[in-house]
């Protein structure tokens, strides 16, 4: 382990909530570092190939640096073109490939430990995201290769018997597109409809494809298990068998609870596990550490995004910035 490096803030976690909060911490002349444990915006590295954002470019935008798309609406490749140029043109602090395992309080003080080394900070921002652990489906089969809770493009899927299950934003794309590409394409929704937030420029495509049976939907439906050539799913009409050759399941990701909870952050009693913190200043009920970006919603992780989350950067690095010059 290398020596103790002194900061006044570290942030952890380089997506673009991460890297808003550290242009603003130099902005503020404070000694900041950004730690991360993949690549830079690890999350939207790992986003489907062929992804466009629903936000226009300006609404993603961090640090004053203008961002320009080519069509209405950015796609993946132009993020990551957008947030390497932002991180160069600030000339970030960020660390990447370090993975922080755990944050300690000693006098007022934050140790940070990663797989390389040892950190000292007054204070520490958790801008952890969600995109890292998938809700598990918990059915014999899953640990099969075929099955993927993260999805790239559809290429492979081409005149395959594919399960979708989900019918949120992601599972709804994924559907659409393998089926676009020659996919023969099966949704197993638990719910009785498509979801709410499902985007009202996709909600027709999605609802006349299943109309017209060019994808078949089974709602109020469930995977009971997998096997190499099949799946198993328990339908209001009884149980079925689909010849099957890969599950695509997009049930969502959650934030990482138990990191947090190791770093002595409690949460609310609701439905959504939703981490304590002043909504003022984004400090968590322990002093020093603050939370910033999608974390902030626990399990409603479609509550805080890059657009509406920017702001978290300057709402924590303004009160950090009076904290030390009082
Ligand atoms: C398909 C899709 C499309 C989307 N489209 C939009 C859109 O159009 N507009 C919009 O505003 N939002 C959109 N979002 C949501 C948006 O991408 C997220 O809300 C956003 O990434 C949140 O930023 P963040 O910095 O809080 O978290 P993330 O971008 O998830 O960044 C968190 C980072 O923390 C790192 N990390 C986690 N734990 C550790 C650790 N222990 N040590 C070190 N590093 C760690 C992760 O590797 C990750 O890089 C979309 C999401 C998806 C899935």
């Amino acid at each position: 382990m290398e020596s103790r490096h002194q900061y006044d803030v570290i942030i952890i976690g380089a997506g673009p909530i991460g890297l808003a909060c550290g242009i603003e911490a130099k902005r503020a002349g404070l000694r900041y570092l950004i730690i991360e444990k993949g690549c830079l915006v690890n999350s939207l590295y790992n986003y489907p190939l062929n992804m466009t954002f629903f936000s226009t470019s300006e609404k993603l935008e961090i640090g004053s640096v203008p961002f320009i798309s080519h069509g209405p609406k950015p796609n993946r490749a132009e993020s990551l073109e957008y947030y390497r140029r932002v991180c160069s043109s600030w000339d970030l602090s960020v660390q990447l490939y370090e993975e922080v395992i755990s944050i300690d309080q000693v006098s007022q003080k934050h140790t940070v430990t990663t797989t390389k080394g040892l950190y000292v900070a007054s204070a520490v921002v958790l801008a952890l995201g969600f995109y890292d652990l998938p809700y598990l489906l918990h059915v014999p089969g899953e640990e099969l290769l075929k099955v993927k809770h993260y999805y790239d493009e559809p290429h492979p899927y081409f005149r395959q018997n594919v399960v979708v299950i989900g019918a949120s934003n992601s599972a709804v794309d994924v559907a659409l597109e393998t089926y676009r590409k020659g996919a023969n394409v099966t949704m197993v929704v638990r719910e009785q409809a498509i979801g709410e937030n499902v985007k009202y420029w996709v909600r027709p495509d999605i609802e006349n494809r299943i109309k017209e049976s060019s994808i078949q939907a089974y709602f109020n439906s469930t995977i009971t298990k997998i096997t190499p050539g099949t799946v198993e799913i328990l339908t209001p009409n009884g149980p079925m068998i689909l010849d099957n050759d890969f599950v695509l399941a997009m049930t969502g990701y959650q934030p990482p609870f138990d990191f947090m909870r190791k770093c002595g952050i409690t949460f609310r009693n609701d439905e959504f596990n939703t981490p304590e913190y002043n909504t003022e200043t984004m400090e968590s009920n322990v002093p020093g550490i603050y939370l910033a970006g999608v974390v902030c919603g626990g399990l409603k992780t479609n509550k805080w995004f890059i657009e509406n989350s920017r702001v978290h950067a300057t709402m924590i690095i303004n009160g950090l910035r009076q904290r030390f010059t009082q």
